[in-house]
């Protein structure tokens, strides 16, 4: 089978088209700056370089018809119609309390995800418009949502809700939510199939560490905790987000520089993380890395930071599942960054990880750091939320 996965933000869509049958990638890009000026496509086929192209794009549906128009192309193109898509698999942000797993798309899901786009008002519109741009431009092939939101629908709700008054949790539906669920799902899965182990046997603590970043305590086969909360500003200090702060900060900070608290919220989402505690230096964990290694004192100081907030939730999610078994790195910095692991490596020694300072070195692949008296497995487990959507795109159309 033949599964175009989509991923739409409010000006962009990142697809991939995979062979099911071998798992493979057959051609993936990204659309950019829809409905703005200057829009283009960047597609690679598998096996070939990456090609950018300035191309008009009015709006999403302009864009599904160029990714068509680029997987059917003489030169870079890898089908001959559309037809020889079987399916599509969209990544849903937010799926509220309705969605505990992946759904075919259908008009009552549509009218579910609409709901919920007052929990996710910058993602799930964008969500709900690739749907839509897809239903007009392959009318009749089978869509499936993914959704980030539905792998930690099973926290209990010792860990879900707030200490608020309970009305805002019935009235607004006020709770933690999480997020990355489609990845922390597959890294705690595939970390138990390279132990050789059931997952229904392990405790895992799934450390996602991209941009955006949050921790998951996944015990035995569920998640039961989680760092990101109602939105994903809670939880890790992450390469633009606050995570965790004194919730008075907001009116406190409002008031000293004379703004509203949507403008202290923006604040707090795009201008600070790593990039704010490092006094504006960068967001990306490379930058950082190799400023802290010329000498770079604030970005010694935002790395030191954004590890020991993620060794507290390894030891505080240690405490949630009562031990446990499995931690596993994954996304762009766990995968990839040897110092930010190390670093994070200083706080969860007393777990027994054993994690041994030459394999900490390998990047990008999977592997296990500890040595082989350790208490507790510590790996690295490169994510791949494309083909997770993938595989229940196929496992729901199959049905
Ligand atoms: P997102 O999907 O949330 O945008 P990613 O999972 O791509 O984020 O992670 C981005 C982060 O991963 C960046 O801070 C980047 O520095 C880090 N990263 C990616 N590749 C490498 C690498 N080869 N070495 C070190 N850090 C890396």
């Amino acid at each position: 089978m033949k599964v175009l996965v989509i991923n739409c933000g409010s000006s962009s869509l990142k697809y991939q088209l995979i062979d099911s049958a071998t798992e493979e990638v057959l051609a993936k890009g990204l659309c950019e700056r829809i409905g703005i000026d200057g829009s283009s496509v960047t597609h690679q086929k598998a096996g070939s370089g990456k090609v950018k192209t300035e191309v008009p794009m009015a709006d999403h549906t302009d864009a599904v018809k160029v990714v068509i128009e680029k997987l059917t192309d003489a030169e870079v193109g890898v089908i001959e119609s559309l037809q020889e898509i079987d399916a599509v698999g969209h990544r849903i942000v937010h799926g509220g309390e309705s969605f505990k797993g992946s759904v075919i798309i259908n008009e009552e899901v549509i009218a579910a995800i609409t709901e919920c786009n007052d929990l996710a008002p910058l993602h799930n519109p964008a969500n709900l418009i690739g749907i839509h741009s897809c239903e007009k431009i392959m009318p009749g092939v089978p869509m499936v949502a993914v959704f980030d939101t539905a792998f930690h629908q099973t926290m209990p709700r010792k860990a879900y809700l707030y200490g608020l008054p309970y009305e805002y949790y019935e009235k607004h539906k006020v709770r933690r939510y999480g997020f990355h669920g489609t990845s922390h799902d597959f890294v705690s899965k595939r970390a138990a199939e390279i132990l050789g182990k059931n997952r229904e046997e392990l405790r895992i603590i799934v450390c996602h560490l991209g941009n955006g970043a949050s921790v998951s305590a996944v015990k035995y086969g569920e998640s039961v905790d989680t760092s990101m909360g109602l939105t994903p500003l809670e939880g890790l200090i992450m390469g633009t987000r606050s995570g965790d702060m004194d919730p008075a900060i907001i009116s406190f900070i409002a008031e000293k520089e004379g703004m509203s608290a949507a403008d202290v919220i923006n604040v707090c989402n795009k201008k600070s993380g790593v990039l704010g505690l490092s006094a504006g230096l960068s967001s990306d964990f490379r930058d950082l890395a190799e400023a802290a290694a010329d000498g770079n004192e604030m970005a010694k100081t935002a790395l030191d930071a954004y590890a020991y907030r993620v060794g507290k939730y390894i030891g505080a999610y240690a405490a949630a599942m009562n031990g446990v078994d499995v931690i596993a790195f994954t996304a762009g910095a766990g995968e990839n960054n040897a110092e930010v692991r190390a670093l994070i490596g200083q706080y969860i020694g007393f777990l027994g990880t054993n994690i041994d300072p030459e394999k900490n070195r390998l990047r990008g692949e999977e592997v296990i750091l500890s040595d082989a008296d350790a208490k507790v497995v510590t790996m690295v487990v490169p994510t791949n939320e494309e083909l997770a959507i993938a595989r229940e795109t196929v496992r729901l159309v199959e049905k």
